[in-house]
Formats: C-alpha cells, structure tokens, sequence
C-alpha cells in the first residue's frame, strides 16, 4: 500500500514540499504519496489527529505551527529538543516522533551549495519562530564569530538569547537593536515576506561581500532580499536551497535514503523561473 505523508501549515498553498517529495520518491524507488493539507490556525491538533486516522506516516510542519507540534509530540530527537519545535513527524503506532531538520538544510544549503563557509562570521539571525528555533544550534555548532537574534517582540529573541547562549556568543533584542552593528551573514527567519512585508532593517547592517540570505523563496525578488539589494548586500539568496535540504534530511529520517538533493534543486529553480 502506498504510504501517505503532508505537509501541514497555514497558508500551505505556495509549498513546493510535495513536488520535491514526489521527485525524490521516483529518484529513490520508494511507492508513497505527499500532499499539503492547510490546517485551521486553532486546528493543527485535529488536522493532525485527522491524518494520522486516515494512515498518514509521516507528516512535514510549516508555519505557524512547529512549537505547536513540538508540544504534541509523544518524543522527539535531541536536534528537537533543543529547538523547542519540530518540521518532520513520524507517526508509528500511537507514537508521535518529532524531528527537526531545518537547521541542517539551512546549514548544508549555505556552506555547500553557496560555498559560504560560517566559521568565524558575524550572523544575524532575524525571527525568532520555530524556524529561527530550529537553525539557532546548527549555525553555533558551524562556529561563527558570533550570533544576534532580532525579533518584533523583543521577550521572544531575549528567550532564544537565554536558550542558546551559555558557551556561543549570543545577543538579541528588537530590530532598534541592530542599529550600528554590521553581518557577514543576515538571515531573514520571519514570516514576513510571506505577506508580503518589508523590515525596518537600518541602513549598515550588511558588512562588506556579506550574504543576504530569505528563508522564503518563490518567483522573483522576496521584499528582504529587494531590501537587501538596496543596502548594499553581496550576495543574495532565497530559501529554496533550504527547503530541499530540509526535506532531503526529512525523507532520510522516514525512509532511511539519502536521496541526490542536485537535481531536483535545479528542478525546482527551472519551474520557479518558467
Ligand atoms: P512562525 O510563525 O513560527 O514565526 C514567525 C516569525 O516572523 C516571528 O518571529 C514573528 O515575529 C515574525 N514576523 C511575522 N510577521 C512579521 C512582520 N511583519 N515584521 C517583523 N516580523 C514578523 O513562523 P516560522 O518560524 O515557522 O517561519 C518563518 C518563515 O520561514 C516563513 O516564511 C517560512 O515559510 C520560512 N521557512 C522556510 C523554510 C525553508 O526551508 N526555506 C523552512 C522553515 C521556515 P513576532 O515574534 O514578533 O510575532
């Protein structure tokens, strides 16, 4: 029988997930099918159950509800754990496995597909949702020089503050707070580009050859990254990278296959171009 996965979030409708699934299950011979299934914003947890009912193996967790589903897992891997909030459930029997392989995609698509090295670089990371939760460890564990989350709400970036620093040079507050301060590497983790939002980044943040770097992607220029153009950015790149990475990770923790993440990268940018 075939083995159903989704991936749950809301809006959902933009997610290229089940494309990218469907092309690593033909590359890797595996009989499973993948949809996006957009959940109510006060019914994740039924959605979820819904699925899971219906057969579902495993399920992929987009915005706004990776803390959601951290908090409805029955264990998590120890990547999870630290990020307070998962992108990939396993559903086994009544168990609820949560994973999180944000961090790995961001990670692999920065330093190996854009060759951007991060030891030794001053990152700024701006969100502090459960996608920037989930990217936090992987980036420290790269050894940047050091690492400030900007947040809205400033209690939310001071948490991450509190969670990640320790060993890591960890700083964080508002987007008043970057004011002076210059990145090799600034990574925009919000949602706001996804509605279609620009941010209040002051002029001076991007340093000299410094990487602009969207988690959103999508046809053309995402706001952050028309934003970045304009102040002076280096490099620019969109979240596609990413999400294939992430989802390569995903498909490994489901099917125990690393599938080629290349090709249907490439793919993907050809379609995002046409
Ligand atoms: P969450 O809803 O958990 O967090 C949203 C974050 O965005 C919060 O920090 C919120 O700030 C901030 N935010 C929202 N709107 C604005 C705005 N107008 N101005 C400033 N800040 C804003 O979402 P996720 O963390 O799950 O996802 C964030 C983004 O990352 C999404 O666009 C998602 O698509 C993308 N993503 C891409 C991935 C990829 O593989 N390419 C993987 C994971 C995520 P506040 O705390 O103040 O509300």
């Amino acid at each position: 029988m075939t083995d159903r996965y989704c991936v749950l979030g809301n809006p959902v409708a933009h997610s290229r997930s089940p494309a990218i699934h469907a092309m690593f299950a033909a590359q890797c011979r595996q009989d499973l099918s993948y949809e996006a299934l957009l959940a109510p914003l006060d019914g994740f947890a039924d959605t979820l159950r819904c699925f899971v009912a219906g057969g579902g193996k495993g399920a992929n967790v987009t915005v706004p509800f990776k803390e959601e589903a951290f908090r409805l897992c029955s264990s998590v891997s120890d990547r999870a754990a630290q990020a307070g909030a998962v992108n990939t459930l396993t559903f086994t029997g009544a168990e609820v496995r949560g994973d999180n392989t944000d961090g790995a995609g961001l990670v692999r698509d920065i330093e190996s597909n854009l060759s951007f090295a991060l030891a030794g670089r001053r990152i700024l990371l701006l969100g502090a949702g459960g996608a920037a939760r989930g990217v936090i460890a992987p980036l420290l564990a790269a050894h940047p020089a050091d690492l400030f989350v900007a947040n809205r709400t400033a209690a939310r970036a001071a948490e991450l503050v509190r969670l990640f620093g320790g060993t890591a040079v960890v700083d964080g507050g508002d987007f008043a707070k970057i004011a002076g301060r210059s990145f090799d590497l600034v990574v925009n983790a919000t949602s706001a580009s996804l509605a279609g939002q620009a941010l209040p980044l002051p002029d001076g943040a991007f340093a000299e050859g410094a990487l602009a770097y969207d988690m959103m992607y999508g046809k053309g220029e995402t706001p952050f990254l028309a934003l970045a153009r304009s102040q002076g950015a280096a490099r620019l790149a969109d979240g596609l990278g990413m999400l294939v990475e992430q989802a390569a990770e995903a498909f490994f923790v489901w099917r125990g296959v690393h599938p080629a993440s290349g090709p249907v990268l490439a793919a993907l940018r050809a379609q995002l171009a046409a």
